[in-house]
């Protein structure tokens, strides 16, 4: 029922003859209110209550596990789906507001080797109602609003593409989270035929992409994804994105010691970008126990920075939130499953 958007309320409510504006109340029941049992609409008949329950049910997404870091705050939520499933959600405060990365899929199948939610490949996609009541309980939890979205959990948003374009709609809808598309960032890992149908949808959303490497060699060594899609045809559909929406585009660069970080990386990776409105984000790569990564020394991490802006690419160091609570990207899903 949370996946619904407004004009399918009314579409459905119309069959059933019922009025019109049942549907907003309804909507407002889910996405205002955000209640969790159909019961709790006490502005509906019992009989329409009864007729809902029938016909459709509100995504189940209950918190197994909290984490807050006790230095600035930041939580990260373990919330257990339809069919145990578990994903990871992230509530972060920043000076202009509080963000929230939430989860598309329950795992990962694009096998990136850095990363921990790929491990056990995709269990399942998300509904657009499973990506909102992260959000949603986030809230609740928190008792704040949250003011931007990034979509940098588990999965591959574009792998599940009719489901995050839906909950894009729905979290923009101004009876409901009311979200500008602004402060919404798709992050991808470049699958490039589903990001020119993402141009042609007409989005104000931040796109980021995951380039993590400078050059197709070193990026087929680590991202399976990058045998199928050149980095050339990545920047050529980011150009097109930018030239449409006068958006820049994020370029996500997670460095890992020995394997992407060296100078002549910085140099390479600094050409290519050159002429494009864009920034990079630099990230230090959270060790991932599995394989061996480490990351780049803090050194390595400056000269990387100094080279790229030497060469005029605005170039950022994500903050890191939450150190004492941190257990990498994925990883704390990845140790509840092991020891529960
Ligand atoms: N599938 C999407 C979004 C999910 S991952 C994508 O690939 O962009 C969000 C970001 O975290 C991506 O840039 C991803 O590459 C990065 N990431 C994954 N594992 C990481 C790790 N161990 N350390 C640092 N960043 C990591």
């Amino acid at each position: 029922m949370l996946s619904m958007t407004l004009q399918e309320w009314e579409e459905t409510l119309k069959q059933w003859g019922e009025p019109k504006f049942r549907a907003k109340q309804i909507f407002d029941w889910l996405h205002k209110k955000q209640i969790t049992e159909i019961d709790d609409m006490t502005n509906i008949s019992k009989g329409l209550r009864e007729k809902l329950k029938q016909n459709g049910k509100i995504s189940y997404t209950r918190q197994v596990k909290k984490l807050v870091s006790q230095i600035d705050g930041t939580i990260k939520y373990l919330f257990e789906i339809e069919n145990g499933l578990v994903i990871e959600s992230v509530f972060m405060h920043y000076h202009y507001g509080n963000t929230a990365c939430i989860s598309t899929q329950a795992g990962c199948r694009m096998g990136c080797s850095f990363c921990a939610s790929t491990l056990d490949g995709v269990e399942r996609n998300l509904t657009a109602g499973e990506m909102l009541s992260q959000i949603y309980e986030m809230q609740k939890d928190t008792g704040e609003r949250i003011s931007s979205v990034v979509l940098m959990g588990s999965g591959e948003p574009l792998d599940n593409y009719e489901n995050v374009l839906r909950f894009l709609h729905l979290a923009n809808d101004k009876n409901g989270l009311h979200l500008g598309q602004r402060h919404i960032t798709l992050s991808t890992c470049g699958l490039v035929e589903k990001m020119y149908d993402l141009l042609e949808e007409d989005l104000q959303i931040t796109l980021a992409v995951s380039l993590h490497a400078p050059n197709d060699r070193i990026r087929q060594k680590i991202m399976p994804i990058a045998k199928k899609y050149s980095m050339q045809e990545i920047l050529k559909v980011c150009k097109e994105y930018s030239d449409k929406t006068k958006r820049r585009v994020t370029f996500e660069y997670a460095l890992i010691k020995g394997i992407n970080d060296s100078d002549d990386c910085a140099e390479e990776l600094a050409s290519k970008l050159h002429n494009m409105l864009c920034h990079v984000n630099l990230i230090p790569i959270n060790d991932v126990k599995e394989r061996n990564y480490c990351k780049s020394s803090e050194e390595r991490v400056k000269k990387f920075t100094y080279i790229m802006e030497q060469k005029g690419i605005e170039t950022t160091i994500r903050r890191k939130l939450g150190s004492d609570i941190d257990a990498a990207c994925g990883q704390l899903r990845k140790s509840y499953q092991l020891h529960s």
